[in-house]
């Protein structure tokens, strides 16, 4: 029988009329500790709030259901959700990734490789000979993002869940920019997802957060959420349920600013003022064909411009908009621009007439006047 549909499930899972009261919207559960009956047990499944609390539940209860595992587990950030995944790695191991991730992550890699002893190995993912020969030898942990933070480039999430089960991997995927909405890493074999819920999943750029979510393996689950009680980085109850209540429209969302990002890509891609544009949407981008096979219902809603240019007339353009905030950050209702190699400071690998875009969700016919109006 054919399961429910995105929309449903982001209304529906793992949400329910509260038992006791009947309210349709969840409660917030604030307590910091619940009560034990008097033969010294905890029969309702909570005792203290490091551990759990009813709103984390139904949060982690929604995500597994989107993305198609068996569990998830929530944490205060996007990086303190890698944070759980890289613990995994002890002395001498090896964690391969992709030479272009989100910049936060590479410089968390780097950090936390070096002060355990584990091996960082970055490489190109677009070259799958290149992963392979990173691979020889084994490795603990192989971490993909797709498509990538800032130059949308898109990897082959099938091959490389192979690659990395052959060198004994457990392989992640940072699932942010797509969301389960336009991607589903789980049907390429990739065993844990991702996510910075800061983004997309919050949608309203009012809420750090991050989570994993594990296709199978109970034992990694259960060594995520271990993690969650001793480094105390679980989400707290309110921001639980913000998440939880931004998921409810994820889908619609999504799809739209997708549709909004599309036509603002092919206007770009037009203008004499852009050097190139970037964005798996178009048939113009070198993996064009492979983002339309492994993503569906859309292409993700950021997309990253070069203006004729150097990096003042980059910034000349972003000063100019009156939609598009200068802001960094991505995935929230309202469009954002930002000049990203000025973000990622000194070392930083991204070209300096770049642009980054987040569609949100206005009339893109007025978004592409602003970039219209702005470019001059
Ligand atoms: N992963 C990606 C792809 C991101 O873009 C970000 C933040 O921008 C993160 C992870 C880190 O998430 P957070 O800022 O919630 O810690």
């Amino acid at each position: 029988m054919k399961g429910p549909g995105l929309n449903t499930l982001c209304v529906h899972a793992a949400h329910h009329p509260d038992a006791s009261t009947g309210a349709i919207a969840e409660p917030i559960f604030l307590s910091t500790t619940f009560e034990r009956d008097a033969d010294g047990e905890y029969p309702r499944g909570y005792r203290y709030s490091r551990e759990g609390t009813p709103n984390r539940t139904a949060l982690e209860g929604c995500l597994a259901a989107l993305e198609g595992g068996v569990g998830a587990a929530a944490f205060a950030s996007g990086l303190a959700a890698n944070m759980a995944l890289l613990d995994l790695l002890g002395a001498g191991e090896r964690l391969v990734a992709p030479l272009e991730v989100y910049y936060g992550s590479v410089k968390q890699f780097a950090e936390v490789t070096r002060q355990r002893g584990a091996v960082l190995k970055l490489v190109d993912f677009r070259d799958l000979a290149a992963v392979k020969e990173a691979l020889a030898g084994g490795a603990h942990l192989l971490w993909v993002e797709t498509p990538t933070n800032p130059s949308l480039n898109v990897m082959d999430l099938k091959e490389i869940a192979t690659l990395g089960h052959e060198a004994g991997a457990v392989v992640v995927a940072d699932n942010t920019f797509a969301t389960p909405v336009c991607q589903r890493p789980f049907s390429f074999g990739v065993d844990a997802v991702v996510h910075s819920a800061t983004k997309y999943l919050g949608g309203h750029s009012d809420v750090l957060g991050g989570a994993v979510v594990v296709r199978q393996d109970a034992a990694l689950l259960a060594r995520l959420r271990a993690w969650q009680a001793l480094a105390g980085t679980a989400l707290a109850p309110f921001d639980c349920w913000l998440l939880r209540r931004s998921i409810a429209t994820l889908a619609l969302r999504v799809r739209a600013q997708c549709q909004g990002a599309l036509q603002v890509a092919r206007f770009l891609a037009t203008h004499t003022g852009v050097e190139r544009v970037l964005y798996p949407g178009l048939e113009s981008h070198p993996a064009h064909a492979l983002a339309a096979a492994q993503m569906r219902g859309g292409f993700g809603a950021v997309l990253s411009v070069c203006v004729a240019g150097d990096a003042a007339r980059a910034m000349q353009v972003a000063s100019r908009t009156r939609l598009f905030a200068r802001a960094t950050s991505l995935g929230g209702v309202e469009s954002l621009i930002e000049h990203r190699a000025s973000i990622e400071g000194p070392g930083s690998r991204t070209p300096q007439n770049l642009l980054r875009l987040s569609i949100g969700v206005e009339e893109p016919d007025d978004l592409v006047e602003d970039l219209r109006q702005a470019l001059g």
